[in-house]
């Protein structure tokens, strides 16, 4: 029988194994089989990773920005050269359709190009002063080893979010990779150190969450940990980072809304709706999980979501619109989720269960899936449930319908359709999210805009854009006073 291949740590340029040598099972989505082995990392291995990247600090902070965004260049070369594998591994690890995955892979080396080119423009500012002779700029400095926790749900793209702001910034890194793409993290290191990263820079701790994840956010090393994932796991690690005084940036979860008005151009909001709520299995931070639709036209939007929904063709194949969602755990909490809208008298006009194909019953697989009938204040409109599930709920006037879009706890992205100016941009200036999105999906961000939450779908950071630069720098003030009398 074959060997299933083992997934490694990436510590100090090179693959290392766990100091237990215990290794965690990783399943394939689409059949529910075992797909590789990654290290079940403890905190001694946590802690070689940090003695590595403290150790890779001192050369690689003092070169200067240019010399930096010259070697990211070189990862975005290597980056492109590589990314047939990338997107294999990619779709194989996470379950998202080959085309999925190259848009993924593209979006990833859009952002390593747009920081790669930060290493020119790492400005600071020129201030004035009230006092006469006295000469004020700021600069940015690094913050030292940064502990970066990414998600599975577009892997690479979490990976570059957070990978290329950090080292151009001056600061080196220890990421700690997804239990559900521990692969992708590693293939993203060798590039790296391919590219000609020096060793240490960049380390990747694989494993658990509760053990190697809480380890880099409780070592005082770390004087930074940006956070991509769940509220409830961040919530969590700003209570240690708080108590250590850690600087923290939390990217976290979404209830986004998408309103439809009766003024709509409908075809155009039925394409971005699907894709919206089913795109990447619907586990995106972004994904509209509520939609809102102007009474006189909500049987007509229902009607042909639920047509649009049902011809949506679920695999692994190129061409396939969705996947799995990425683990059986999530899997059996969305389908939990689904049967207590149920039994809260929630309709399921589409979907609601896995689907009957034989080619899909060993993987993660959950048909599209459209509620109606739920109040608003049911814990499926309120809750973040990461599936293709969406719940409708019909409008009279668009102020009900934004009291109802900004109920909830979450505010990261929304979208509204309208021809309406006035409704447009009423909607955008008062909707409470991170992203107000007028006839587009409720789509996130490129990499020179800023991305973040209101409410529990952050703490008021922004990645990517120059915002990050907040994240991963120091801003230091510097004044130097010319005294005439010396001239
Ligand atoms: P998760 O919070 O369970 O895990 C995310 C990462 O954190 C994983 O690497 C995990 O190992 C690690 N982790 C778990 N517990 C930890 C702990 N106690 N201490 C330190 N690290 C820990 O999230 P998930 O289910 O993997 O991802 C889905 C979530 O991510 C959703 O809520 C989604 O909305 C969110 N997300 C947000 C954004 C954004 O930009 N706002 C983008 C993508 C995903």
């Amino acid at each position: 029988m074959k060997e299933v291949a083992k997934i490694y740590n990436w510590i100090n340029g090179k693959e290392v194994e766990p100091d237990n040598a215990l290794w965690i099972d990783k399943y394939d989505p689409h059949t529910g089989k075992i797909l590789s082995k990654f290290a079940d990392s403890i905190s001694t291995d946590v802690s070689t990773a940090i003695e590595a990247s403290c150790l890779a600090y001192n050369d690689w902070s003092r070169s200067t920005a240019i010399q930096r965004g010259k070697i990211l260049t070189d990862i975005v070369n290597e980056l492109k050269r590589c990314s047939e594998d990338l997107s294999k591994c990619i779709s194989v690890e996470t379950g998202k359709p080959p085309s999925d995955a190259d848009g993924e892979v593209s979006a990833a080396i859009l952002q390593a190009e747009y920081w790669a080119g930060e290493g020119m423009r790492l400005y600071g500012r020129s201030l004035s002063s009230g006092v006469f002779g006295k000469h004020s700029h700021t600069i940015r400095q690094s913050l030292g080893v940064s502990g970066l926790i990414v998600p599975a749900n577009t892997p690479i793209a979490n990976i570059a979010w957070k990978c290329f702001p950090a080292l151009i910034c001056g600061n080196t890194v220890v990421l700690k990779a997804s239990e559900d793409a521990p692969e992708t993290a590693l293939q993203f290191a060798k590039i790296t150190n391919y590219a000609g990263l020096p060793p240490g820079v960049l380390n990747v701790i694989q494993g658990r969450g509760n053990i190697a994840g809480v380890s880099l956010v409780n070592d005082d090393r770390v004087p930074l940990i940006s956070f991509t994932g769940s509220t409830a796991t961040g919530r969590s690690i700003a209570e240690i980072c708080a108590k250590r005084m850690a600087r923290v940036s939390l990217e976290l979860g979404g209830k986004n809304a998408f309103v439809v008005c009766a003024d709509a151009d409908i075809d155009h909001a039925i394409t971005w709706a699907s894709s919206s709520a089913f795109s990447n299995a619907g586990q995106r931070c972004a994904s509209a999980s509520r939609m809102l639709v102007e009474s006189s036209i909500y049987d007509e939007f229902r009607d042909r979501l639920v047509r649009r929904a049902k011809s949506l063709v679920l695999g692994t194949s190129r061409g396939c619109d969705l996947g799995p969602v990425v683990n059986s755990r999530q899997h059996a909490s969305i389908l939990n989720a689904i049967s207590q809208a149920s039994k809260d008298n929630g309709k399921v006009i589409c979907g609601g269960k896995i689907p009957d194909k034989h080619e899909l019953k060993g993987g993660y697989y959950i048909e599209p899936t459209i509620i109606e009938n739920l109040p608003s204040n049911n814990d499926l409109n309120n809750t973040e449930i990461f599936g293709p599930v969406v719940t409708l709920q019909s409008f009279s006037s668009l102020t009900d319908a934004l009291q109802i879009v900004n109920q909830t706890k979450y505010g990261l992205t929304s979208s509204i359709h309208t021809k309406d100016v006035d409704r447009a941009f009423w909607f955008a200036q008062n909707v409470r999210a991170g992203v107000a999105n007028v006839n587009l999906g409720t789509h996130g961000s490129e990499p020179h805009m800023p991305f973040g939450g209101f409410g529990w779908s952050g703490n008021g950071t922004r990645e990517p854009g120059v915002e990050a630069l907040d994240v991963y720098t120091e801003l230091k003030n510097i004044s130097v006073f010319v005294d005439e009398k010396n001239i």
